[in-house]
């Protein structure tokens, strides 16, 4: 049977390339009456969250695109999370060392420096040179009992190409001269992407990858390491990566790459798997309004077209627009628009936000607008800066610095925003009081509104991005 997975890494907000890469394996095994399973890679610990992993699975959820085997419900192969299958990868690096497919290395960080350094002047590829493979059991016996410590690595043929199949593009040779001897555990003992994910598929049964191009470069390590457990591999597709308008690589500093974010902005879930599902379309039917069981049906990994996907978010919205107008009535439109904001969850923190501010009812209509709409128009803005205690330059630098800070909170809460405000204040010598006002102006189109931070936090990184982007254009 087949079996395909979808393997985030829990390490931000949910990308809008992963929802398309699982919409992908998910058609591919639907089609096929197979599985699609989900499998958290959080092996790397410092960027890897709880509340990262939730939201992804949230956000799958939203779009429909369950899993039958999971973190979340568990099964036959778990668990599901690679935190949780250390032991897992020990005993395997231990299989690879007995083997003689990998080996322990003692080279110190400067070390490694050194001979990086050293190969670059050389015009080398930067690669581990192997000094660690002539040690001899005494001399490594030695250095373990001295408490050195080591990683493994992985051996590499050493000359020879290693052919990768891909369904996409057929061969795809590498020189094996070419492939650095990887990592597979760290000196902590925890295994690296390539030893874990291996490791993972075959265990977990997984037939087909089918993942973003991007790891192209990684499948001769993944196949000499399926060769070396003497293990049959997965059949590879590795999918054109998503793209801004530009043809660059889809980029937040571009366009928003948050499911979050286009839930906020309120696209319906059937509208964003119709979107994505565009790309995997066979183009010669005329409607391109299509639901996700005729995706299904029609799925064929020939009509991909190598070419990209550009993420042409007017497309998106002409098709949000069909499903909003076109698929229900005032009622059903009216539980569209509760499920999006008009419930408990989103309108009770802005209760609370706007209680302290209120005096009559009737002024919740203006004090709440921000939190019912996208972009914030510029005109108002740009009236509202009379007030304002800063220049005008001084204003885009606190724009694009407090962009920085908040790129770089690993978790979204308010001390965060409060401190990447703070900090933004201090870097350009004003008081906090004198730049708040410049940020009421492009996070709520008015002069003054709910407490600012309490509002910045329950906005949404996405959504205040794309704000203080706008206030920037
Ligand atoms: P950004 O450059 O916007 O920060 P990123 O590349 O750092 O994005 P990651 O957090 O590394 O994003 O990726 C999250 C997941 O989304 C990965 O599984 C990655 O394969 C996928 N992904 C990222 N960018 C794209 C893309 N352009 N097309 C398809 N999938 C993508
Ligand atoms: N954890 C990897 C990612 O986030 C998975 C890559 C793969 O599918 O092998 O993209």
């Amino acid at each position: 049977p087949i079996r395909t997975r979808i393997a985030p890494s829990p390490t931000g907000d949910p990308h809008v390339g992963t929802a398309y890469i699982a919409l992908i394996n998910y058609c591919f095994a639907k089609k096929h009456g197979g599985e699609f399973i989900l499998r958290i890679e959080d092996t790397d610990q410092v960027r890897s969250t709880p509340q990262s992993e939730k939201m992804i699975l949230d956000s799958l959820r939203w779009l429909g695109l369950d899993w039958s085997e999971g973190p979340d419900i568990g099964g036959p192969h778990g668990p599901y999370r690679q935190s949780e299958r250390s032991d897992i990868y020990k005993e395997h690096a231990d299989i690879l060392l007995q083997k003689g497919k990998a080996f322990k290395c003692y080279c110190t960080a400067e070390k490694l420096a050194e001979m990086r350094k050293d190969q670059i002047a050389r015009k080398k590829p930067p690669r581990y040179d192997g000094t660690c493979l002539s040690l001899t059991d005494a001399e490594r016996s030695e250095l373990d009992l001295n408490g050195v410590p080591h990683v493994v690595r992985m051996k590499i043929p050493e000359s020879g190409t290693c052919v990768v199949n891909d369904t996409l593009r057929g061969e795809i040779k590498f020189e094996w001269a070419g492939v650095d001897m990887q990592v597979i555990m760290k000196s902590d003992g925890l295994p690296t992407y390539h030893m874990a994910n291996v490791v993972d598929d075959h265990l977990m049964g997984i037939t087909h990858v089918l993942r973003g191009e991007e790891w192209i470069s990684s499948a001769p390590k993944h196949l000499a390491l399926y060769d070396y457990f003497g293990w049959e591999a997965p059949v590879l597709t590795h999918l054109p990566l998503l793209l801004n308008a530009d043809k660059s690589k889809l980029s937040k500093r571009k366009n928003p790459t948050s499911i979050l974010y286009y839930q906020r902005a309120g696209y319906l879930a059937e509208a964003m798997v119709n979107f994505l599902g565009l790309f995997i379309k066979s183009s010669t039917e005329e409607d391109e309004k299509v639901t996700l069981q005729h995706l299904i049906d029609d799925f064929d990994v020939d009509h991909i077209s190598l070419g990209g996907s550009v993420f042409d978010t007017s497309k998106l919205d002409w098709l949000n627009g069909r499903y909003l107008r076109e698929d229900m009535d005032g009622a059903g439109f009216l539980e569209q628009w509760r499920k999006w904001a008009l419930n408990d969850e989103y309108m009770l923190p802005i209760a609370q936000m706007t209680q302290s501010r209120i005096v009559k009812l009737s002024d919740l209509g203006a004090l709440t607008a921000m939190f019912f709409m996208n972009r914030i128009d510029g005109q108002s803005a740009e009236k509202l800066r009379d007030g304002v205690k800063l220049d005008e330059l001084q204003q885009r630098q606190a724009y694009h610095l407090a962009l920085t800070q908040f790129d770089a909170m690993i978790m979204w809460n308010k001390e965060g925003v409060d401190g990447a405000l703070r900090t933004t204040a201090a870097a350009l010598d004003v008081k906090l009081k004198d730049m708040i006002r410049a940020f009421y102006i492009a996070v709520t189109g008015s002069a003054q509104g709910v407490p600012l931070f309490d509002g910045i936090t329950h906005l949404g990184r996405d959504i205040i991005r794309e704000r203080l982007r706008h206030a920037l254009e």
